[in-house]
């Protein structure tokens, strides 16, 4: 147990970040993998250190192939094995989904680019070294993909996509490697106070917590643990979503 290893991109921040620690609480090694944010990476990897892991902070941009196959043989070189993959990093433009002129050709190019060309790029680089240890994947979703809500209709639409990519790469994958979704719901992290801004993110998070049946938004701590399961558990899961917010895709939908 103490020799798995595992790859978050996105590891520097948010759900990465929880989803790192939780990782290296249970004994795993970890490539905490950031495109910007050198010293938040760092730092995530000492903290992973000091609950009893082992990890290494990795810069690749997940919508470049050539660093995707870098950031696996980062891990590889480090520890000569790779058990997991989560494909957290992810991107978006917040833009209301009315504001139709909002959103350029441009922008679908880049929110795609990390959020379903990365994790394609990544488990195409991955799947030699998780077929050798039995491994899984997990590709950080949304909520959005299913409600089509969230921060913009291009990033609903990406999220959608990487779900059906999802599915795509469980079946061609097994049975050597399960690959599933986590689908978060609102999350309090950093995303959610930069794109909304002070005032309005109180309000939309208030607004979540009155219509999701479990009464609150979700904190990144409760998808680190689903992930964990999903990698750790789960032995005969794949090609799942699952959905971890507050019961949201479930509520009413006189409400959303
Ligand atoms: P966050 O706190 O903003 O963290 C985003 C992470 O992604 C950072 O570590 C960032 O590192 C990394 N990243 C961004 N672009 C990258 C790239 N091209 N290559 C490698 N890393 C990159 O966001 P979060 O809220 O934790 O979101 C994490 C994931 O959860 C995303 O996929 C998001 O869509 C999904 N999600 C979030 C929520 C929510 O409510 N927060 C809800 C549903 C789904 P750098 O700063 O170094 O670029």
């Amino acid at each position: 147990m103490a020799e798995r290893v595992v790859i978050v991109t996105g590891g520097s921040s948010g759900i990465g970040e929880a989803i790192a620690l939780e990782m290296a609480r249970r004994g795993w090694r970890v490539v905490v993998n950031y495109s910007k944010s050198t010293a938040q990476a760092e730092g995530v990897a000492k903290a992973c250190v000091a609950a009893g892991g082992e990890a290494i902070a990795v810069r690749a941009n997940v919508a470049e192939d050539a660093d995707c196959r870098a950031l696996v043989q980062a891990a590889l070189d480090q520890w000569g094995r790779l058990d997991a993959l989560v494909n957290n990093a992810g991107t978006t433009k917040f833009v209301l989904h009315a504001d139709l002129d909002g959103l350029s050709a441009e922008d679908f190019q880049r929110i795609y680019a990390i959020n379903v060309i990365g994790p394609f790029q990544m488990c195409r680089a991955a799947a030699p070294a998780l077929r050798k240890t039995r491994g899984a994947v997990v590709n950080v979703s949304s909520l959005a993909s299913r409600v089509a809500t969230g921060s913009s209709i291009a990033y609903a639409a990406s999220k959608a996509a990487l779900n059906t990519l999802s599915m795509s790469l469980a079946r061609t994958f097994a049975p050597e490697v399960r690959v599933n979704v986590l689908a978060p719901g609102f999350v309090d992290t950093p995303w959610m106070t930069a794109g909304y801004g002070e005032e309005r993110y109180a309000r939309v998070r208030e607004t979540y917590a009155q219509i999701a049946p479990l009464k609150d938004v979700t904190q990144p701590q409760h998808q680190a643990e689903a992930v964990a399961w999903l990698i750790e558990g789960a032995a005969q899961v794949t090609g799942q979503i699952l959905y971890v917010d507050g019961g949201m895709h479930v509520a009413s939908p006189r409400k959303v």
